[in-house]
C-alpha cells in the first residue's frame, strides 16, 4: 500500500500546481470532463442513482439535508445504513473518543438543532485527498517552504472544532504536529497548551479567535502565529480587526461544510469557490444576480454521494474580478444561512422584502463601539434586539433604533416594532447566529 503521507503529499502538489486555473473555459472543460466520469462511473454504485436516466447533471434531481437522511443508505455507495452511521458517531461524541471508525470508513456528525442532524461517512482515500487539497489551497508559501524542508521543525497547527475526527487527525504526521482543542471546553483550558505548543498556524471559528484575541492583548496567550484561518461561521469586520491587532496577521477563511470543502481565500484575502474539486451551481435569489444560494455536486468525492445538493447558505457574490487571477468564482461574503433572512412587507405594494443578515452588520456599525454583541430575532412584525452595551442600554437603543429606520427607510419596508432585551452569550461550541426568522409576518409569501 502507497504510505497515507504520500498521497496526501501527490494531492497537495496537484491542488497547488496542476489544478491553478486561470481561464474560465479550461477550468469548465475540466468540470465537464470530471462531471463525466462521476456520473458514468461513481453514480451507479449507489442504488438511489442505478436507474436515473440523465444525459447531463441537469437530468438529475436536487436533494437536501432531510432527502439526504431520508434514504442514506441509497445513497451511499457502500450500503451503509444511517441508524449504523448514528450510532458511531453520537457514541464518539458522547465519549469524546473519536478514534471508532466503520471499517475504514470515518463516520461523522454534522452540527444542526437535534432533530436536523445529518452523518457523513468519509474514506481512507476521500479522507487523504482531502488533506491534501487542504493544505494545497490553505497554507502560504512561507509556511509551505517549512512543510516541505525535513530539516526544518514541523509545522504546528492548533484546531479549534465541536468535535475532532480521524478525519482532522490525518494531517498528524512527522511534518505536521496537529493540536486538537474541543470548542465545547471553551478558551480557558486550551490557553496553557497553546502557550506551549506555540502553533504556526490558528484554525477556528471567528468568535473564538476574536475571544484568543483579546486573551493575547491581555498577555495570556503568548503566542505569534503568522497564519490565521477562519471556519464554520461568518467572519465579521470586528474578528479580523481584534485577530489583526492581537498577532499581526490578516484571518483567512476555509468555507468547510459536511457538504464538502468549498472555498478558500487566496493571497488577496478573496474567498474563491473551490471549484477545480466541487461543482456549485448558482440559484440566484435575486434578478441583479448579486445573491445565490449554492448545489453542490462533489465530483470529487466517491463514499457518500453529494450530487446537486442545496445548501442553505446565502453567498454574495464579487462584483469585480480578483486581482490574484484565479478563474474560481470569487465571493464576497458567506452572508450565513437563508433561515437568517428576515422578511418584512414593501410599503408601497406589500411584497415581501429579504432582509439579509449583512444588512443588519452595516447598520449596526454605525450604531458606534458602544455596541460590544447583539443579537436579532424576527417574530412576525416584532424583531427582539438583544444587546450588550458599554455604557448606558438606553442610549444604544436609541442609537441602534435610528439606524434601523434608515434601513427600513432605503429599503423601503414597513417597520416593525423593535423590543430590547440583554444579549445572551451562546455556550460553548454553539454557533454564533447574530440573525434568526422565528416566523415572518403573518400573510406575507416569503419566497427569493
Ligand atoms: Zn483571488
Amino acid at each position: 500500500m502507497v504510505p497515507d503521507a504520500l498521497v496526501t503529499v501527490l494531492h497537495f502538489a496537484r491542488t497547488r500546481w496542476a489544478l491553478d486555473f486561470r481561464d474560465r473555459a479550461k477550468l469548465e472543460a475540466w468540470q465537464a470532463k470530471r462531471l463525466a466520469r462521476f456520473m458514468r462511473v461513481v453514480l451507479p454504485s449507489a442504488p438511489y442513482y442505478r436507474n436515473i436516466r440523465a444525459t447531463g447533471l441537469a437530468d438529475l434531481p436536487t436533494m437536501d439535508k432531510a432527502a439526504m437522511m431520508a434514504d442514506f443508505a441509497d445513497r451511499n455507495t457502500r450500503g451503509v445504513r444511517a441508524a449504523e452511521a448514528f450510532d458511531i458517531g453520537l457514541k464518539a461524541e458522547a465519549t469524546r473518543n473519536f478514534a471508532p471508525m466503520l471499517g475504514d470508513l470515518t463516520v461523522g456528525l454534522s452540527s444542526g438543532t437535534s432533530g436536523n442532524r445529518g452523518v457523513f461517512l468519509v474514506s481512507r482515500a476521500e479522507r487523504l485527498r482531502w488533506a491534501g487539497i487542504l493544505l494545497g489551497r490553505a497554507l502560504p508559501g512561507h509556511l509551505l517552504k517549512r512543510l516541505l524542508s525535513p530539516w526544518m521543525p514541523p509545522l504546528r497547527i492548533a484546531f479549534f472544532l465541536r468535535a475532532n475526527s480521524n478525519l482532522y487527525t490525518t494531517l498528524n504526521s512527522r511534518r505536521i504536529d496537529f493540536g486538537f482543542h474541543d470548542l465545547l471546553g471553551g478558551v480557558e483550558p486550551a490557553l496553557s497548551q497553546l502557550n506551549i505548543q506555540q502553533p504556526d498556524v490558528l484554525v477556528g471559528p471567528p468568535s473564538l479567535l476574536h475571544a484568543l484575541a483579546a486573551k493575547a492583548r491581555a498577555g495570556q496567550l503568548t503566542i505569534a502565529p503568522s497564519h490565521v484561518i477562519s471556519v464554520a461561521e461568518v467572519l465579521e469586520d470586528a474578528d479580523r480587526e481584534a485577530v489583526r491587532a492581537a498577532f499581526h496577521v490578516d484571518t483567512h477563511q476555509i468555507y468547510q461544510a459536511t457538504e464538502g470543502f468549498l472555498g478558500y481565500t487566496c493571497e488577496h484575502g478573496t474567498l474563491h469557490l473551490n471549484e477545480s474539486f466541487v461543482h456549485i451551481e448558482p440559484d440566484w435569489l435575486d434578478v441583479a444576480h448579486t445573491r445565490f444560494q449554492p448545489i453542490v455536486t462533489d465530483f470529487s468525492r466517491e463514499t457518500q454521494l453529494i450530487v446537486r445538493y442545496r445548501l442553505n447558505d446565502v453567498l454574495r457574490v464579487r462584483d469585480t474580478r480578483c486581482p490574484c487571477g484565479r478563474a474560481e468564482r470569487a465571493i464576497a461574503a458567506v452572508e450565513g444561512r437563508a433561515d437568517e433572512v428576515l422578511w418584512l412587507p414593501a410599503r408601497a405594494d406589500g411584497r415581501a422584502v429579504a432582509i439579509y443578515p449583512d444588512h443588519f452588520r452595516r447598520a449596526m456599525l454605525f450604531t458606534g463601539p458602544s455596541v460590544r454583541e447583539f443579537e436579532l430575532v424576527q417574530t412576525g412584525m416584532q424583531f427582539n434586539v438583544g444587546l450588550l452595551t458599554e455604557g448606558s442600554q438606553d442610549e444604544a437603543a436609541a442609537r441602534v433604533s435610528a439606524e434601523l429606520d434608515t434601513l427600513w427607510h432605503c429599503l423601503g419596508v414597513v417597520p416593525p416594532t423593535l423590543r430590547f432585551t440583554d444579549w445572551q452569550a451562546p455556550s460553548p461550541g454553539v454557533k454564533r447566529r447574530r440573525v434568526r426568522l422565528q416566523y415572518p409576518p403573518e400573510g406575507l409569501t416569503c419566497t427569493f
